[in-house]
Parts: structure tokens; sequence; C-alpha cells
């Protein structure tokens, strides 16, 4: 038996349909290895297990990875009991490309996400189920109050579908707030001329003093002199900006 543990996210869906539906929205044809992050008791792993030859379970709950080998005494998949946060992709996936499906555990669903940004070279699609709200943020357009660093960082690389909404009542035990699953198909691995690295650091620095104009919360690392010749952008708020005008600003730079 599986007792959950908050401490790991673990809300245990038991709606079998919900997870083939889960499982479906992958439009990878068998041509990508898969990795499950966080199977749990393995309720969308039955139906992975049916449609995909190479699969990869990453667990962190040791009393979980016990009960998958006594469930499937078979050797079906490579299963890893480890922190997905930790885990170094590129070996354990033996540099290839690969999908990543999952129930995320809702507590780090944001690192997760930038992990996965990370790796983006060996990552073409995600399927995953995230609290609503996580949802709506990657999804949000410039302009809105939720549009964030995710959604500027996520929206550049990957198309972004959100799928359906999941009731709390599919879940045991109960999380309090909805469920949203959602697709990302990449679209490219890289964006000509730019440092991602610098990207990352204008983009996070703006957000994390969201109510500043970019005059001032960049000016630290921002050339004075770049700033007094492009003043028009550096008057707005972060969320003004879409991903692109990001790109255009780290351009500015150059
Ligand atoms: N897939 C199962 C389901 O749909 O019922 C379980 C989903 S539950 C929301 C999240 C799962 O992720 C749990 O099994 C939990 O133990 C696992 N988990 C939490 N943190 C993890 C981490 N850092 N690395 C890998 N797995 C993790």
């Amino acid at each position: 038996m599986v007792i959950s543990k908050k401490h790991l996210g673990q809300h245990f869906l038991f709606d079998k349909n919900i997870a083939l539906k889960i499982v479906n929205s992958l439009k990878n044809n068998n041509k990508y290895p898969v990795l499950e992050i966080g199977p749990g008791k393995g309720i969308l792993t039955d139906y992975l297990i049916k449609c995909f030859d190479d699969l990869y379970l990453i667990e962190i709950d040791t009393e979980s990875v016990s009960f998958l080998n006594e469930k499937y005494p078979e050797n079906l998949f490579n299963l890893i009991n480890a922190d997905f946060l930790k885990l170094d992709l590129q070996e354990t996936l033996k540099n290839n490309e690969f999908c990543i499906i999952g129930n995320l555990p809702y507590n780090i669903s944001s690192q997760i996400f930038f992990k996965i940004l990370d790796n983006k070279k060996y990552i073409p699609e995600v399927v995953c189920m995230i609290q609503k709200e996580v949802a709506e943020r990657i999804f949000s357009k410039h302009g809105t109050k939720s549009y964030g660093i995710l959604s500027v960082l996520i929206q550049l690389f990957y198309k972004t579908e959100y799928l359906f909404t999941v009731n709390e009542t599919v879940f045991t035990p109960r999380p309090k707030v909805k469920s949203g699953v959602i697709r990302l198909e990449r679209y490219r691995n890289t964006i000509p001329g730019i440092d991602e690295k610098e990207l990352l650091g204008i983009v996070k620095t703006a957000f994390n003093q969201r109510r500043k104009v970019l005059r001032n919360s960049l000016k630290n690392i921002i050339p004075e002199d770049i700033i007094t010749e492009n003043q028009a952008v550096f008057k707005l708020r972060p969320e003004q900006l879409s991903p692109e005008d990001f790109v255009d600003l780290v351009r500015l730079t150059k």
C-alpha cells in the first residue's frame, strides 16, 4: 500500500478515463522514448505500457517504486528511483530525444518546467497535468496579470495548448484546486544570435520587480547608453512586452 505523502505532492488520480485521455494526448507515435515524471501507483503507466515500447519512469518515492515493481513484475519499462530535478537526463536517455508525460507534483511544477527548458534540445513534446492556475500562467498573453517568466520562456520555444480541466473530485487525497492538462510542442531549439543565459537574466530580473519600468529594473544589467538610446521600450513594464519583444530587447544589447 502507498500512503500519500503531502510533501511529495501526492494526489493520486483514480479516474481511468481521464488517465487514458491524458496518455492519448501525446502526439508522439512511438517515434521517441517516453519519460513519465512521478508515476505513483501507475494509473497513467497502465496505458503508457500499451502505447510505448521505450518507457522511463522517474519516481522519487521508494514506496511507490516498490509498489510498481510488484504491480509490473515483467520488465516493461526502466523504473528509476530518483528526484527528477536532480537526474542527469542526457545520461539517462543516452542523449536521445524523448517526450515527457506526467501528473506533476504541483509543489515543484515550476522547477520542472525550468528543467524542461534547460533540456529543450532533447524534449520535443510534453503532456502534463498541473495546477490550473499554473497552466493559465504558461498560456498567458502579454498585457495580462498572470503573464510572467514561464509564459515568456515557454512560449518562445514551445507551441502551447490547453487541453482540458480536471476537477478535484477525481484524486485521492483531493487537492484544494482544479487541475489543467496541457501540451507543449517544441517549434525551435534556439534563437539565432541570442545568448539564452542573458535572455533568462533579463526576463527574471524584469519580472522580479514587475511593477517597475524596465529602465529601473534593468539598470544594473543593461548599459546606460543602450537604455538612453531606446527610451520608448525601457519606459514599459515587463508585462507589456511580448515574448518576441524580450528577444528584441536582448538584441539591443549586442
Ligand atoms: N502519476 C500518479 C497519478 O497520476 O496518480 C501520481 C501523481 S502525484 C500528483 C505526483 C507524483 O510525483 C507522486 O508519485 C510523487 O511521489 C512523485 N514525485 C514528487 N516529487 C518528485 C520528484 N522530485 N521526482 C520524481 N517524482 C516525484
